[in-house]
């Protein structure tokens, strides 16, 4: 029997486990369900990889932990155990023991002699035993992933598992500026992507590629047998060659080849299905070079697809009217192609915290030559929405009664577009000047460029334009997604972060930024005050706001296309990182209350293939019924690569 679908699952710690459902799938016909089938399995045999590349300790641990979850035999209601099972399910949830999003090393809430004493009843060797108490235990030891603080040597104090130990920031820096001074400048390959830094005997430095046969290879040969299943049941030959190259690439790691396959890959557009599988984001190495694996299959929403459509069909309209620079505008947009579609599988780093838009690839001269696929991934913005609904967040956070009718009336529609706006336009907009490094901004890129995408989108989204084309319903709703925007980056955002923490996270700082930079120089548009002992944003004129975040459009993008390092260090360290502490512990306070769990993640539905009496594959079955613990277990058993 089927459970009825249920969208909030599982709430623990900080995190609230939600379902979302593929409405399409059942619609498709059978040879279709089975590309997507095959591609789902393809994203979620990387799985180790990442838990590798988190960590060189992530999977011993996770296998010790999951050993100890499966045969525990003691009383349910002991607290070691409670907090136990809390911990196993947040390092699940990060795919490693570092918080996804503050990087921060987890607090064990059980003892050490708990913990012990399961690993000794669950044949550990002593070795194994001394190392994951201490990997657990002791606060020095790994304390952060991804270490991004001002004037310390970064990979020296991160412990992702992409530099061997005792590589410094300066001989990698050194390694990569000599390997870029060898490359052809105007179309560079995503240098060090898909490869571990590591140390000769005689001292020098190589790269260890992540490859079959090399760094991962179990894991890779696994996902390229899936992959080559999938191909049988592309909907194009186009797609196809898209899957040949990439399982080239994987074969031989040759990022020439990578960029064949990105150009292949974002000239497909006419399929209903789509994925991507490999190196992708690079937010979890401290330099910014080094992708984490993720994967994920996609059917496009028809409907709302005509919405991104028609962003894109003006893109050139929009790059002409924007307030930067002429010499920094686009003088020819290349479509980027956006859609709207349904996760059908996440895998990897997009498991089971996911991006609701997603724009690659990331290659800076692909983008400016062939263009960019962009989608925003409805499915999971809809059971965000559901989860919203009745939170009380609004009721606690919002100035009055006014603008929470502004926010019910005008808000889902609003962020929807703003996403659009940031993903199909702002990404896609702007160019460097001609000689400029696209890695100038080095660990400031990345916040500058989600500011950038998204003031392009809060500029735009009062636009006319958007009433003419049907986007917006009239020419006020923008004021939801401004309030909105605003609460999130000045106040309610920080009740991700835990006391006494700065802001760590690329989006959480471009957020703060905009919102802060806004704040000090328009101070008659927006400020914050107080009413009876609470801190409320509060508006006072909207058509002001959207001069500010004009003004600092032309700003940031000036950044980035001179690729003026040291304006973009003052800009993310004066208003992107540090937080406010009496106004961050009276937020904190406030949210309590309200208890509820300021991340999400999501479970996977499961797919099975269905077969008649002689074995025939007769339909592709979904169900949305399994537990998040069993997911995770069965994954551990059935993706277990490395
Ligand atoms: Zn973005």
């Amino acid at each position: 029997m089927m459970r009825s679908f249920e969208t909030l699952q599982e709430r623990f710690a900080d995190l609230q486990l939600l379902r979302y459902e593929v409405p399409d799938f059942q619609l498709l016909p059978l040879k279709q369900k089975l590309y997507v089938y095959y591609l789902a399995e393809a994203a979620l045999l990387g799985r180790d990889i990442l838990w590798d590349q988190n960590c060189k300790y992530g999977l011993l641990l996770r296998q010790a932990l999951e050993a100890i979850y499966t045969h525990y035999d003691g009383p349910k209601d002991d607290a070691d155990w409670q907090a136990f099972v809390v911990y196993l399910k947040r390092v699940w949830f990060s795919n490693g023991i570092h918080h996804h999003y503050s990087y921060q090393k987890f607090e064990p809430g059980f003892s050490k002699e708990f913990l012990e004493e399961r690993l000794r009843t669950t044949d550990n060797s002593q070795q194994t035993i001394d190392k994951i108490v201490e990997l657990i235990f002791n606060p020095e030891v790994m304390p952060k992933r991804v270490n991004q603080a001002d004037g310390e040597d970064l990979l020296l104090t991160s412990s992702c598992n992409y530099y061997a130990e005792g590589i410094t920031q300066a001989e990698a820096e050194a390694f990569y500026a000599d390997l870029k001074s060898k490359v052809d400048a105007n179309r560079p390959p995503m240098l060090g992507l898909n490869s571990r830094l590591e140390r000769k005997e005689d001292g020098s430095l190589y790269e260890n590629v992540w490859r079959s046969g090399g760094l991962y290879g179990k894991a890779i040969e696994r996902i390229c047998g899936m992959l080559g299943k999938a191909r049988k049941y592309a909907e194009n030959a186009h797609q196809q060659r898209v899957i040949d190259k990439l399982m080239e690439f994987y074969r031989t790691g040759d990022l020439k080849t990578f960029d064949e396959y990105a150009i292949l890959w974002v000239g497909e557009t006419d399929g209903e299905i789509d994925f991507t599988n490999g190196f992708t984001e690079v937010y979890g190495d401290p330099l910014g070079l080094k992708a984490s694996w993720e994967g994920y299959v996609n059917i496009i929403d028809h409907e709302a697809s005509r919405r991104a459509k028609a962003l894109s069909d003006n893109a050139q309209w929009f790059e002409n009217q924007s307030p930067v620079d002429e010499r920094f505008k686009k003088k020819e947009c290349k479509g980027v192609s956006a859609k709207v579609i349904s996760a059908a599988m996440l895998g990897g780093e997009l498991y089971p915290s996911s991006a609701i838009g997603i724009n690659l690839p990331n290659s800076n001269w692909i983008r400016a030559e062939y263009g960019s696929k962009s989608v925003t991934i409805a499915n999971l913005t809809h059971a965000y929405n559901l989860a919203a609904k009745g939170s009380g967040m609004r009721e606690e956070f919002v100035i009055d009664e006014e603008t929470r009718q502004l926010l019910s009336q005008y808000g889902d529609v609003c962020d929807d577009l703003h996403t659009d706006l940031h993903e199909c336009l702002g990404h896609g907009s702007g160019q460097l000047l001609p000689g400029v490094d696209a890695d100038a901004l080095k660990a400031y890129g990345s916040t500058l460029e989600e500011a950038r995408a998204d003031l392009f989108g809060l500029y735009y989204i009062a636009d006319q334009k958007l009433v003419e084309l049907g986007l917006t319903p009239n020419d006020e709703a923008y004021k939801s997604q401004y309030y909105s925007y605003l609460m999130n980056g000045l106040l309610t955002q920080m009740v991700r972060i835990e006391e006494g923490h700065q802001i760590e996270e690329a989006h959480m700082r471009n957020r703060a930024l905009i919102s802060r930079w806004t704040l000090e120089h328009y101070p008659e548009a927006v400020q914050i005050v107080e009413k009876d002992g609470k801190h409320y944003v509060q508006v006072n004129d909207y058509p002001l706001l959207r001069n500010a975040f004009g003004e600092l459009l032309a700003e940031v993008q000036r950044i980035k296309s001179e690729g003026d390092f040291e304006a973009a260090r003052q800009l993310v360290e004066k208003y992107g990182i540090k937080l406010d502490a009496k106004l961050h512990k009276e937020i904190r306070e406030r949210y309590q209350k309200l208890n509820l769990a300021p991340y999400k993640g999501f479970i996977n539905p499961r797919y099975k293939l269905v077969q008649d009496a002689e074995g025939n594959i007769t339909d592709v079955s979904i169900s949305y019924d399994e537990a998040y613990d069993e997911q995770m277990l069965r994954y551990s058993q059935e993706y277990n690569t490395l």
